[in-house]
C-alpha cells in the first residue's frame, strides 16, 4: 500500500507517492500552471528514472488534484494502491495543535482558517475537497505547518499588545514552515550523531517564504513568523518585519486602504520590491552581478536580516550548537550563506569556503576548528507529511 502526499502552493501542487513505510517516494512531482494559459505541465520524477514532463489542462488546485490522483492510480504507475492521503495545511490556528484525520468537521474548521492565511489555506482546502471526493474510501490526514510551534513558551506566543487581544481575539504568534523545520531538526540530529535532547539549533528555511526557528531539545522555542506568515525575514515578495508605524502612516495620510497595503506587503515587497527585478533570488543575484545597485541592496538587506535572526535566536537559546540552511536559497546559494554568516565568529560560526561552494545538501560546511556546526539540508516536507499520515492512519487501523 502507498501513501499519497499533496502539498499545495500558490499555482503549483506538489505530490509524492510514498511506500507503506513512508521512507521513500516511488514517484514525486508537481503540477504547475503558473505560466501563460496553455503552458501548464505535470512533472513526474519516478525513483531512479528520468524525469517526465507532459503538458496538461490543469488550471486550478481542484483540476491539478484530480489529475494527480488519476495519474497515480493509472495501472502500472505505482506498485500498490493508495491507502491514505496526507495534506499539507499551512495554518492550523488554535484549533489544531497536531496532525488529524480529516472528517467533515475538521474540513470545515480548516476552511474557516482561510482568513488567517489567505495566500495558503484556500488552495489546500480546494485540494482537500477534490481529494476526499475522488478517494473517499481512504483516510485523509491534515498535517499543519503550525503544529511544530504548539509548545512555544508564552513569552514567544504573546505579543506586547493589550493582553485582551490575546485572550479574547486570539492574537498570538503561531509560527509557520513547521513541517520543514521539524524535518530539519530531526535530520540535523541524525547527521550530527547526537540525540535531539541536548541540541540547540537555529534553522533558516529560505525559499519563496522565509523563516528562522530556534529549536531546543527537539522543540521550537521561538520563530520569526508570527500571527501570519508575513512577519520576520525578508522574502521573495513579502516584506517581513517592518515598523507598524509605517503602515499606520500610509493608511492615515497617504490614501492606502487595507487591501492596497495587503497587496503591497504580500506581493510587491521583499526581494521584488527593493530590487525592482524579481522575487526570484537567482534573478536578483544575476542582476546584482551585472551591476544593478538595487539588486545588490536587496541581497544585502536579505542577508543582514537572516544574520540578525541567527544572532537573536542564538541568544534566545543561550548558544547554538548547529546552524542549518534549507529550502531554495538556503540549500543553493553559497554567496548568500557566506554573506549571512560573515561576522558570526563570535557565535563560533565560520564557513569553510571550499565546502560552502562545493557541497551539495545534505552536507556540513563548517570550517575546521569551529564549534558551531553549519549544515545545508534538503528539506523534505512531503516525506514528513507521509510519516505523519502513516502514523495516524496506522493508529486508526489499530
Ligand atoms: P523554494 O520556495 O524552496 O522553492 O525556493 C525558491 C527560491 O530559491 C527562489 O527565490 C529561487 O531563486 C531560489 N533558488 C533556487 N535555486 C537557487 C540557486 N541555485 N541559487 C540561488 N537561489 C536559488
Amino acid at each position: 500500500l502507498s501513501i499519497l502526499v499533496l502539498n499545495a502552493g500558490s499555482s503549483t501542487l506538489k505530490f509524492g507517492l510514498f511506500d507503506s513505510d513512508a521512507r521513500d517516494a516511488y514517484v514525486a512531482g508537481s503540477v504547475d500552471w503558473d505560466g501563460p494559459a496553455g503552458t501548464a505541465e505535470i512533472v513526474l520524477r519516478p525513483k531512479g528514472q528520468v524525469e517526465e514532463r507532459q503538458p496538461c489542462a490543469a488550471n486550478d488546485h481542484q483540476s491539478a488534484a484530480n489529475l494527480i490522483i488519476r495519474t497515480m492510480t493509472e495501472p502500472g504507475r505505482a506498485p500498490s494502491s493508495i491507502a491514505a492521503v496526507g495534506h499539507r495545511i499551512v495554518h492550523g490556528g488554535s484549533a489544531f495543535r497536531e496532525s488529524v484525520i480529516v472528517d467533515p468537521g475538521v474540513a470545515k474548521a480548516i476552511a474557516e482558517l482561510s482568513e488567517l492565511a489567505p495566500l495558503h489555506n484556500p488552495q489546500a482546502v480546494a485540494v482537500l475537497e477534490a481529494a476526499t471526493a475522488a478517494l473517499a474510501e481512504v483516510p485523509h490526514v491534515a498535517v499543519f505547518d503550525t503544529s511544530f510551534y504548539a509548545q512555544l513558551p508564552q513569552a514567544s506566543v504573546v505579543y506586547p499588545l493589550p493582553y485582551e487581544w490575546y485572550r479574547d481575539r486570539g492574537i498570538r504568534k503561531f509560527g509557520f514552515h513547521g513541517i520543514s523545520h521539524a524535518y530539519c531538526a530531526g535530520r540535523a540530529a541524525e547527521l550530527l550523531g547526537r540525540p535531539s535532547k541536548d541540541l540547540r539549533l537555529v534553522i533558516c528555511h529560505l525559499g519563496n517564504g522565509c523563516s528562522a526557528t530556534a529549536v531546543r531539545d527537539g522543540i521550537a522555542v521561538d520563530t520569526t513568523m508570527g500571527y501570519t506568515p508575513m512577519d520576520g525575514l525578508m522574502m521573495g515578495t513579502r516584506a517581513g518585519a517592518v515598523d507598524p508605524g509605517i503602515l499606520l502612516h500610509l493608511l492615515q495620510h497617504d490614501g492606502f486602504t487595507p487591501d492596497s497595503l495587503d497587496n503591497a506587503l504580500n506581493h510587491q515587497s521583499g526581494l521584488l520590491g527593493v530590487s525592482g527585478v524579481s522575487s526570484d533570488f537567482r534573478k536578483v543575484e544575476e542582476a546584482a552581478q551585472g551591476g544593478n545597485e538595487r539588486a545588490r541592496l536587496a541581497l544585502e538587506i536579505y542577508a543582514a536580516r537572516v544574520r540578525s535572526a541567527i544572532g537573536s535566536l542564538s541568544a534566545t537559546l543561550g548558544g547554538v550548537d548547529a546552524l542549518i540552511f534549507t529550502a531554495g536559497v538556503g540549500e543553493n546559494s553559497s554567496t548568500f550563506r557566506a554573506s549571512a554568516c560573515a561576522g558570526l565568529r563570535f557565535l563560533g560560526i565560520q564557513l569553510d569556503p571550499r565546502r560552502n561552494t562545493e557541497a551539495r545538501p545534505d552536507a556540513e560546511i563548517t570550517a575546521e576548528g569551529f564549534t558551531t556546526r553549519v549544515l545545508i539540508l534538503h528539506t523534505r516536507e512531503e516525506l514528513m507529511i507521509a510519516r505523519e499520515t502513516l502514523r495516524l492512519s496506522a493508529a486508526r487501523r489499530a
